[in-house]
């Protein structure tokens, strides 16, 4: 198993992480004093900066205008989007990939489009009543001639006050049947209403409202994939949004223990570096050494995938990938704030940023008590000597 990076995949991080430090990193600041927020023009000045590296779409295949990126080669690329504060890799942006089931004419009106930036979409399934279940979602669509009537309570929902549709998740309901099923819903519908919009521990460029859907009239053909594909959809989904986690999560500890490093060696107190204070170098040891099993696990996961296992043994090592990581990163933040001492309690200091920020990979896209029910499963269902071997 050979985890050196390729001359393409060294191409790939240094184009990546240009855009980072020439473009992203030099709006945390602005991003971090609005609530998360940046002016149009720092808007339109990143778009085009996007589509001009062609990182635009990473993961959607090329034949739809993406980069067509594999998931190692897009692991590589979340990585260096990781040492963004106020969570600024959003802009550059990666449509769901389940778009690619939509039929002719919905790739021509959704995905296309999404994938050149002119428009966002947002994944709705968390309820008040289903969060780490999916499954208690309440949300219903109704057949009622050619359309569904949508109904049911969306929390959470990324980038919502963006978008111009959402993926919705919920039950269609025609007769007697009740199947989960993945709605395309455009947010100027008649009963689509955004009904509250509460601020988050992290100051994120977009916002995560509830949205309300009253009877809303989804037309039959706005189906995604088929009537009853809800969950595996989300599934497909889920595996990909919590490998680029797993990298971001990397990415922010490299920056974290740059930072750490970079002041245990500048900063003097008692007479000398407090780096020669182990009490201080052993923590960024540490930091070094979770980091680096972090990333070969995401890295091995991205190789899993690639070479095209077993889709159900990459679900259970992708749940690996995100709890190691995001679990490391959370440990990495604090320590790394506790060696800038005050200084790492202030809000312009980068260390700060991300351990707020980072505190939610250990929440969305699943806890880390869902990533381990999933490996559990996985021990159980797969077997000992298939979930561990490499
Ligand atoms: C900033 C942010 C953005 C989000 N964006 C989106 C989005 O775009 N779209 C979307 O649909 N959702 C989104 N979410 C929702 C997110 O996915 C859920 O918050 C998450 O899945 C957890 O659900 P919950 O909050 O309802 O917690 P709950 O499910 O109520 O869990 C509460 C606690 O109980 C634990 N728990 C639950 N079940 C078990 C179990 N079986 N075993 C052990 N422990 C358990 C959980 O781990 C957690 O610690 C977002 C959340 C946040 C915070």
């Amino acid at each position: 198993m050979d985890f050196t990076l390729s001359p393409e995949l060294k191409q790939l991080r240094a184009r990546t992480r240009s855009l980072v430090d020439d473009v992203l990193q030099p709006l945390e600041l602005e991003a971090e004093q609005n609530g998360g927020r940046l002016s149009a023009e720092a808007h339109a000045r990143v778009k085009r900066a996007v589509l001009a590296s062609g990182l635009n779409a990473a993961n959607i295949p090329t034949q739809y205008g993406g980069a067509g990126l594999n998931l190692t080669e897009q692991i590589v690329m979340h990585e260096q989007l990781g040492r963004l504060t106020n969570c600024l890799w959003v802009l550059v942006w990666s449509p769901s990939n389940v778009l690619v089931h939509g039929t002719p004419e919905q790739i021509e009106r959704y995905l296309l489009p999404d994938v050149r930036g002119d428009h966002r979409h947002a994944y709705a399934i968390t309820e008040e009543h289903a969060g780490s279940d999916a499954r208690g979602i309440r949300a219903e669509a109704v057949r009622d001639g050619d359309v569904y009537r949508l109904s049911g309570k969306k929390w959470f929902v990324t980038d919502g006050d963006i978008a111009s549709y959402f993926l919705v998740l919920a039950w269609a309901v025609d007769g007697l049947e009740r199947q989960p099923t993945l709605f395309i819903v455009d947010k100027d519908l008649p009963g689509v209403e955004m009904t509250d919009d509460p601020d988050f521990t992290h100051n994120f460029p977009y916002r995560h409202p509830e949205y309300t859907f009253t009877d809303a009239p989804v037309p039959v053909d706005a189906v995604l994939g088929e009537v009853g594909q809800g969950f595996d959809l989300t599934g497909e989904w889920f595996i990909e949004e919590r490998v680029h986690i797993a990298a971001r999560c990397c990415g922010a500890c490299d920056r974290l223990i740059e930072l750490g490093t970079e002041w245990a060696l500048e900063r003097e107190q008692f007479g000398g570096r407090i780096f020669d204070h182990q009490a201080i170098s052993f923590m960024l040891a540490d930091c070094a050494a979770e980091v680096t099993a972090a990333r070969l696990l995401t890295y091995y996961v991205g190789q899993l995938h690639d070479s095209g296992a077993d889709p159900k043994l990459v679900h259970a090592k992708a749940s690996m990938a995100k709890l190691i990581a995001s679990e490391t990163a959370g440990r990495v933040a604090d320590r790394v704030v506790q060696i800038f001492g005050g200084r790492g309690y202030m809000r312009r200091n980068p260390a700060e940023r991300l351990w707020r920020e980072l505190r939610v990979d250990r929440i969305w896209e699943g806890t880390s008590e869902i990533q381990r029910l999933i490996i559990s499963r996985g021990l159980e269902r797969r077997g000992v000597p298939q979930l561990l071997e490499l």
